[in-house]
């Protein structure tokens, strides 16, 4: 409690902090009323990108302009907003499957908008220049991948520029000669703020811009407003950021933007418990890019001081989806205690809409030093192999006739289907459906394997473990029990 009301007496005494706090907690409050609500999920396409763009030529205040075209040939577009001296540059997804930012794009674009902050949006709007490029990758947006149309990391194509979408951002960033650019991306879920169980919700960077790593004054400014943004999340997700290690690389936009003179500011969205969409992420990204537009429009991150930059916990990648820890394994007459780690692995659909979870055990052994989303600590449960249950059923909608606590409290993770229709790409229920020819591998706890068994105590099996996703099998209607499992033909 009392490192609490220390922290709270800091940070009202604290300037720059209590000067800007306002504005952000009601930009949190009222986010509602701006997200843009035909963006909710992250596989999110240029067709309904480019609908909103549309919408908003029209619109006072909004310069909409084409400035380039993806291989495909989709339109890049710059959302131009502003008469301030000051240009501020954001581009976002040039990796396709990093979609958090775009969505919070849109948001702002909805409270520039709007009728309201009158006073703060003048503050922004007579200072600074607003430029954003959303979705600068949308080919691979369309398919729900990192690289462009031609295979390549637009972020690794800075200086030999044969991707067109890194011709047009280049060509942007020179014609602006912004003094801010906001670089958004989206980083693996399973990074941590190092030596924490916490979940690098955001992660930042403020790229070198040589081998040397100096600090100019482009560069020392990135730092501050990055600084700036750390108070914020803080905040609303304590201990959830991490800190990129600023090793240059030649070939990446960040590091090269800045040694064009643009402050460059890296912005990586990561995981945050329990949600898959990451629209809470979305919320965070559209609360603290605001903020930062703010204090860069009133000028106040100047008074931070940059030492405060290397305090931001460094990036690790220790976490899991899920990790079982002190399980006894049995094999071949011993007894070992293991902890076992699995995560949930995405697998797109034909569209790209929409996904399935094809699970993996990552690692076996002693993890004491890594994380989990989820935890579960097994001291006294003993790892029994699930098993084949008898009785064929016709067709998988039959399975919603039996009764699957009761199975699976039997020891059964397999339905064994007669007819499995050729469309059915995952079981919907928290249960294996396996073809009557399928023949089950033998049960083994390694690495690359699908993370199916049972935890048994005192000869009751108390948890099932399906294809990654712990069950609690004494409280099974609450538990998490859609989209699940595996089908096996
Ligand atoms: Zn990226």
């Amino acid at each position: 409690m009392k490192l609490i009301a220390f922290a709270i007496l800091f940070l009202s005494l604290n300037p720059i902090f209590s000067q800007n706090n306002d504005i952000t907690q009601s930009l949190y409050d009222t986010y509602e009323k701006y997200k843009e609500p035909s963006l909710n999920k992250r596989r999110i396409k240029h067709k309904q990108v480019l609908g909103l763009i549309e919408k908003f030529k029209n619109k006072n205040g909004f310069i909409v302009k084409k400035v380039g075209e993806s291989i495909e040939g989709r339109s890049l577009n710059l959302v131009s907003i502003g008469t301030g001296e000051t240009n501020v540059f954001l581009w976002s997804q040039m990796h396709g499957d990093e979609p958090t930012a775009t969505q919070a794009i849109f948001d702002i674009f909805n409270f520039l908008d709007s009728e309201d902050f009158t006073e703060q949006k003048q503050a922004i709007l007579n200072n600074c220049t607003l430029h954003f490029l959303p979705m600068l990758n949308p080919d691979g947006a369309e398919v729900y991948q990192r690289r462009n149309k031609l295979g390549i990391d637009i972020n690794r194509d800075a200086l030999r520029l044969q991707s067109p979408e890194g011709r047009t951002l280049k060509r942007v960033r020179d014609s602006l000669d912004a003094d801010f650019g906001f670089n958004l991306h989206d980083q693996s879920t399973y990074y941590n703020a190092e030596r924490t169980e916490k979940p690098a919700t955001i992660s930042y960077l403020a790229p070198a811009y040589n081998y040397e790593k100096d600090i100019n004054d482009v560069r020392a400014n990135a730092m501050k407003v990055i600084v700036f943004m750390n108070d914020i999340i803080q905040k609303y997700a304590p201990g959830q950021v991490g800190r990129y290690n600023d090793d240059f690389e030649p070939r990446a936009f960040g590091d090269n933007i800045q040694k064009w003179g643009t402050s460059a500011i890296l912005i990586e969205s990561g995981g945050y418990p329990n949600d898959v969409e990451k629209q809470e992420i979305r919320k965070l990204n559209y609360v603290s890019i605001l903020s930062a537009i703010y204090t860069i429009a009133n000028g106040s991150y100047q008074d931070i001081d940059i030492k405060r930059y290397d305090d931001i916990p460094e990036n690790d990648r220790k976490l899991f989806d899920l990790k079982i820890s002190n399980a006894t394994l049995p094999l071949l007459g011993k007894n070992y205690i293991i902890d076992v780690a699995a995560n949930r692995l995405e697998v797109d659909k034909d569209k790209h809409n929409d996904f399935w979870y094809s699970s993996r055990i990552l690692e076996v052994g002693d993890l004491s030093t890594y994380y989990g989303y989820e935890s579960f600590d097994a001291t006294g449960y003993t790892i029994i192999p699930g098993k084949i249950y008898p009785e064929t059923q016709k067709t998988i909608e039959s399975v919603q006739n039996l009764d699957l606590q009761f199975l699976l409290k039997s020891g059964y993770t397999y339905v064994k289907i007669g007819t499995i229709d050729k469309q059915k790409l995952s079981s919907p229920f928290p249960v294996h459906l396996i073809s009557e020819n399928y023949k089950l591998p033998d049960f083994k706890i390694e690495i690359g394997a699908n993370p199916t068994f049972l935890l048994q105590k005192n000869n009751a099996i108390e948890y099932a473990i399906i294809n990654g996703f712990l069950i609690d099998l004494d409280n099974f209607k609450t538990a998490k029990l859609l989209k699940n499992a595996m089908i096996y033909r």
